[in-house]
């Protein structure tokens, strides 16, 4: 199955994402962790990308479709992938649409933008895995520890407040375009962002189900 978790900054994305790559053992390809692994390895595109993700905007199309591009073809993604973080603007649902998969479901996780700005203050992030955490809604085994790699938990530069305020401005102008794209293409199924994580990835995993 081929998946798009769509939503808001902070809306529970990456975490959607591991309940579905868990569950029916696909890939779960976030452009996010992508971009932040080369912007910590260096790379050209790593450089590119980190002055547009430090005030909170989006990265140029062109970088993250070629992204997208060379991470689909790989054989993992044969069975299907659930792609988290992307597309992010239109230009990139029609880059998508030209590649050569077939898109099953998209699956938007929707919270308020008041809710987002509280829940992101508590957002923790593995410094060397990426896996996240949340201090008050999905803590860590251990405090300050990743369950999967022992790794310490931080917080994103861009989960700051006022980049929070930023990010969430992209994402109604560029990003919340898609839902009527998606809409119209009738794949866009719509899961309200639960306070409990167990009981979003409940609504989630019915919504792919059903
Ligand atoms: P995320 O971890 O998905 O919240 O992404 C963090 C940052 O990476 C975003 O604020 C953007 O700067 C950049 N980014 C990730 N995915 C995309 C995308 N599909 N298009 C443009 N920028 C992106």
């Amino acid at each position: 199955m081929n998946l798009i978790l769509l939503g808001a900054p902070g809306a529970g994305k990456g975490t959607q994402a591991e309940t579905i790559c868990g569950r029916l053992h696909i890939p779960a390809i976030s452009t996010g962790n992508i971009i932040r692994e080369a912007l910590k390895s260096g790379t050209e595109m790593g450089k590119k990308a980190q002055s547009f993700m430090d005030k909170g905007e989006l990265v140029p199309d062109e970088v993250v479709i070629g992204i997208v591009k060379d991470r689909l073809q790989q054989d993992d993604c044969k069975n299907g992938f659930v792609l988290d973080g992307f597309p992010r603007t239109i230009p990139q649902a029609e880059a998508l649409d030209k590649m050569d998969v077939t898109i099953d479901k998209v699956i938007e996780i929707h919270v308020p933008d008041e809710q987002i700005v509280a829940r992101m203050s508590g957002r923790r992030v593995c410094a060397d895995c990426g896996a996240s955490y949340h201090m008050l809604y999905k803590k860590p085994k251990v405090a300050g520890k990743c369950n999967f790699c022992g790794g310490a938990l931080v917080q994103r530069t861009d989960d700051r407040p006022e980049t929070v305020r930023a990010r969430l401005k992209e994402y109604h102008t560029k990003t919340e375009p898609l839902k009527d794209y998606y809409q119209k293409q009738g794949k866009l199924a719509v899961v309200e962002g639960q306070e409990e994580v167990a009981d979003t990835s409940r609504l989630t995993l019915a919504a792919i189900e059903a």
